[in-house]
C-alpha cells in the first residue's frame, strides 16, 4: 500500500443482485417469472405464483431480501461495470487488492456478466472482464504519460480454474489433456498447481502465491483481451442432467498491476540535488466466475459428480463464511451480539477451502469486493434463486 490519494471507498464488500430474462425455452413451457424488486423497500421479492406448485406445497410465500443494488433484466453488463465495478479498477491503481465474484447457480448468467456473450435476446453482450481490461489500459496509459524518470507501471494476468481443490493454469493450451489423469479423478494430480502462503510484514499477514502459474505480462488492451479469450477457451467444463454446458469448476483471472513511484523529497542531498524515495506497490485484481450453485439432488449427479458437487460447496460454503464474517456479522461467535446486531468478528476462516486461500489477500481488510449474484427468473428455479438470494443476503 504506497499510494492512496483521495476517499476511501465507501463499502469494502458490496452485493448485487442480477436476474437474467426468462429464455426461449422457459417460455415455451409457459413458466412464469417469480422474482420482482420492491423499489420502496428495495428488497428482491420472491414469490410462490401458483399454490398448486411444488414451491406452495413447502409453505413458500412472497420472501423479501434487501441488496445493495439491484439489476434488472434490462440492465446491460455496461450499467453494472459503471455502477459498482469501475470503482474498484481505479482503487486497484491506488494500491487496493480487489475481487468481483459472480456467484448464482448454472445458467443464470455468471459467465454472461463475467466474460460476456450472446444473451438470451440475440445481442451480443461484453462482459465485465474485457471492460476491466481496456478501463485498465486506458488509465495505465494516462499515468504512463505522467510518469517521472524511474517510474514504471507494469500490468501482468494468469487464470486458473479451482476444480476438486486442483489448480490448473489456464494459459496452457494442452492444460486440459495433459492433467487429464487427475482432471478425471483416476490418477494423480501431477499438474496441478501448488498454492503458498509467502509472509508479508509482522502482523501475521501472507499473500497467496501460485508456483508455477503462467503470468503474462502485457504491454497493450488488446494483448490482455486475447489472453483472456485464450484462458476462458481452455476452461473445462463436463455436463450434468441440469445443463449440457455446466460448468463445475471455479474460474479466476486475476489482474496485477505493479508500480514504481518516486517521490521528490523536500531536502538536497550530499550533491546538492533533490533527494528521491523510490517506492513500488503490487495490487491485484481477481474476476472470479463461480462454479454454478445448484444443489447435487437437483442436477441428479452420482459417484464422480457426486465428488465433484461436494467439493464446489465446500468452496462456496467457505467464500459465504469469509464474507460473512467480514461482513461482520458474527453469526457463529462468541454470542456476544445481540439478535440483528452488527459485530466484527475477529476470525476470518480463510484456511476453510482452497478458493478463500487464494483469494485471502483480496477480500476484506484492506480491499474491495463485489458479489454479483445472478438468478434466474422462471418459477421452476424458485428452490435455487432462494438459496442463492439466502447466500447472499448473509453478506448484506
Ligand atoms: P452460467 O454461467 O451462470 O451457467 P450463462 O452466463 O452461461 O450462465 O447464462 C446462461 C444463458 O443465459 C446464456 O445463453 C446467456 O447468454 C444467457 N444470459 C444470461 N444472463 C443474461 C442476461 N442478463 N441477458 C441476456 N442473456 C443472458
Ligand atoms: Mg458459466
Amino acid at each position: 500500500m504506497a499510494e492512496q490519494e483521495g476517499a476511501e471507498p465507501s463499502s469494502t464488500i458490496q452485493v448485487c443482485v442480477r436476474v437474467r430474462p426468462l429464455n426461449p425455452r422457459e417460455r415455451d413451457e409457459g413458466l412464469r417469472a417469480c422474482v420482482s424488486f420492491d423499489e420502496e423497500t428495495k428488497q428482491v421479492v420472491l414469490s410462490a405464483v401458483d399454490k398448486n406448485t411444488l414451491l406452495q406445497l413447502r409453505g413458500a410465500t412472497a420472501k423479501g431480501y434487501a441488496f445493495d443494488r439491484r439489476y434488472g433484466q434490462d440492465i446491460t453488463s455496461d450499467a453494472i461495470y459503471e455502477d459498482c465495478v469501475a470503482q474498484l479498477v481505479e482503487a486497484v491503481f491506488k494500491g487496493y487488492n480487489a475481487t468481483v465474484l459472480a456467484y448464482g447457480q448454472t445458467g443464470s448468467g455468471k459467465t454472461h456478466t463475467m466474460a460476456g456473450g450472446q444473451g438470451i435476446h440475440g445481442v451480443i453482450e461484453e462482459g465485465i472482464t474485457p471492460r476491466v481490461i481496456r478501463h485498465i489500459f486506458a488509465l495505465a496509459e494516462a499515468i504512463r504519460k505522467k510518469e517521472k524518470p524511474g517510474e514504471k507501471t507494469q500490468i501482468m494476468a494468469y487464470g486458473l480454474e479451482l476444480y476438486n481443490e486442483d489448480l490448473r493454469d489456464l494459459a496452457l493450451a494442452g492444460g486440459r489433456d495433459e492433467g487429464a489423469k487427475g482432471w478425471d479423478g483416476k490418477g494423480g494430480s501431477s499438474s496441478a498447481l501448488k498454492l503458498q502462503e509467502r509472509p508479508v510484514g509482522k502482523d501475521g499477514r501472507v499473500v497467496p502465491e501460485v508456483v508455477g502459474v503462467t503470468e503474462k505480462v502485457v504491454s497493450n488492451g488488446d494483448d490482455l483481451l486475447s489472453f483472456f479469450s485464450l484462458c476462458m477457451e481452455n476452461r473445462s467444463t463436463s455436463s450434468t442432467k441440469l445443463n449440457d454446458r455446466s460448468s463445475r469448476s471455479h474460474a479466476i483471472f486475476t489482474i496485477t498491476v505493479q508500480r514504481t513511484i518516486v517521490e521528490v523529497l523536500n531536502e538536497l542531498g550530499a550533491d546538492l540535488k533533490a533527494k528521491v524515495r523510490t517506492s513500488e506497490f503490487t495490487s491485484k485484481l481477481h474476476l472470479v466466475d463461480l462454479a454454478g450453485s445448484e444443489r447435487v439432488k437437483r442436477s441428479g449427479v452420482t459417484g464422480k459428480e457426486l465428488k465433484e458437487a461436494t467439493h464446489i460447496n465446500s468452496g462456496l460454503l467457505a467464500l459465504g463464511n469469509v464474507i460473512v464474517a467480514l461482513a461482520g456479522d458474527d453469526t457463529t461467535g462468541t454470542g456476544k451480539a445481540g439478535p440483528g446486531e452488527k459485530k466484527k468478528s475477529t476470525h476470518v476462516p480463510y484456511r476453510d477451502s482452497k478458493l478463500t486461500r487464494l483469494l485471502q489477500d483480496s477480500l476484506g481488510g484492506n480491499s474491495l469486493t463485489v458479489l454479483i449474484s445472478c438468478i434466474s427468473p422462471s418459477e421452476a428455479d424458485f428452490e435455487e434463486t432462494n438459496n442463492t438470494l439466502k447466500y447472499a443476503n448473509r453478506a448484506c
